[in-house]
């Protein structure tokens, strides 16, 4: 049989994707690159927005117009469950820890395995055994232990768990001996690593000879003194920080349910700045939250200006069923939202504009991760702080020292 799958949402879920895919090849699977090809069409889903929802639904109905058997897995499978298979475009139903097993399913011509993921507390660990890139993701917790009232993110991964150091550092020295150049340790809320996220980047500093390390989002009161102070000294770690902001408004904070002010994450990202060189400071705001008035989103706009942040990625305020805010009084029109949100976009283009001139004329290392790039012909590589370039010269999976020399748009040249 042959499968196209299809990974959407955040690295973990993609991570996870690539594991399925891994498992089906093993068992006699073909993998293929056009859906048009294939027999059956997989879909890790992502819940995290209405648009993610409705996308996964047009995804499957247009597989299944082809005449494709269709696989929901991800985490609409997880919270949506059974009731998903009333659709006439869905064939199959698996949970976000029962798609592991997704061979064994199809083979005994089982159409749906959703297990109850709140009572599970063990870390189910998955190994990726992909040799063909560069840099790959590792998985080391799952589930959130927050509730956060605009989130269904726990209700489709369950409670926090972490995977075992020493499965983490067996896997980076597996990824080291494939050739891999660095790790980004995901998970769906990596700040809850069950015995703590410090110690467990020693042990990688000390255990594995994995050159770089990437580190997913944090929310701000996991970003200790203590850790910053490690980091700093840290030849392994690249300067990319995630940061979940969400709002920039300490009433809108409370409503969400986020336990830290703006003050405080405002003067962290000033603390990171001093302490690092040219840092790259990501951050997720989500305009129009239920409630949202003119002056707390323009509280937000204020406060996203003068921070120091790189850039912002933001969204709409999605409604998701079963959440704290979706009972909340004031959920405000769709136009309002997209409008906030398209504000708060141009004042992130202005910044990350801003934070690639000012890496022009530095020394940094890449990582050369495409031999060359379509449009231009030129290597491709990823600097130590997220940024990347595009040089004439270079090797394949090797780290250089170059200079970042000019700009064309967002487009940066190094030799
Ligand atoms: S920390 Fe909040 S936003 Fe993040 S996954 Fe947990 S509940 Fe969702």
């Amino acid at each position: 049989m042959k499968f196209y799958l299809k990974s959407m949402g955040c690295k973990s879920n993609q991570f996870e994707g690539q594991i399925v895919a891994q498992n089906l090849v093993k068992a006699g699977f073909v993998q293929v690159n056009f859906e048009k090809d294939a027999d059956l069409y997989i879909l890790n889903s992502c819940s995290v927005t209405h648009k993610s929802d409705n996308e996964a639904m047009y995804l499957l109905r247009h597989a299944h117009g082809l005449g494709l058997k269709t696989l929901l897995t991800g985490c609409i499978a997880q919270i949506d469950k059974e009731g998903l298979l009333k659709e006439d475009f869905i064939d199959y139903v698996f949970g976000n820890e029962d798609k592991f097993e997704i061979t064994k399913y199809l083979n005994n011509d089982t159409h749906f395995a959703v297990k109850d993921l709140m009572g599970v507390n063990e870390f189910f660990e998955v190994s990726l055994e992909d040799t063909t890139k560069t840099r790959m993701s590792l998985k080391i917790q799952d589930g959130c232990n927050n509730r956060c009232a605009y989130c269904i993110i726990p209700f489709g991964r369950g409670k926090s768990r972490s995977a075992n150091p020493e499965f983490i550092i067996n896997e980076i020295n597996k990824y080291v001996e494939h050739g891999y150049k660095e790790v980004v340790l995901t998970g769906i809320h990596i700040g809850q690593y069950e015995s703590g996220l410090l110690p467990l980047l020693q042990k990688i500093e000390k255990e594995t000879k994995m050159p770089r390390y990437r580190l997913g989002s944090l929310n701000p009161h996991e970003i200790t003194q203590n850790l910053l102070n490690f980091l700093q000294t840290s030849e392994k770690f690249c300067p990319h920080f995630h940061l979940s902001l969400q709002s920039a408004c300490n009433s809108t904070l409370k409503r969400m349910n986020r336990h830290y002010t703006v003050e405080h994450y405002l003067e962290q990202i000033e603390d990171i700045v001093l302490r690092f060189d040219k840092p790259f400071l990501g951050s997720d705001i989500i305009a129009g939250f239920v409630g949202e008035t003119e002056d707390e989103f323009q509280t937000t706009v204020e406060n996203l200006k003068k921070s120091k942040l790189t850039q912002i990625h933001t969204f709409p305020y999605s409604v998701r069923k079963g959440t704290i805010a979706e009972k909340m009084e004031g959920h405000l029109p769709e136009s309002v939202k997209e409008k906030r949100a398209k504000i708060i976009k141009q004042i992130s283009a202005d910044k990350f504009q801003k934070f690639l001139e000012s890496n022009l004329g530095s020394e940094q290392e890449v990582l050369i991760e495409k031999h060359k790039d379509k449009q231009t012909g030129l290597y491709k590589g990823l600097t130590r702080n997220y940024v990347n370039i595009l040089m004439e010269d270079g090797e394949y999976n090797t780290l250089k020292k170059v200079k970042l020399i000019k700009m064309n748009g967002n487009r940066i040249f190094a030799k």
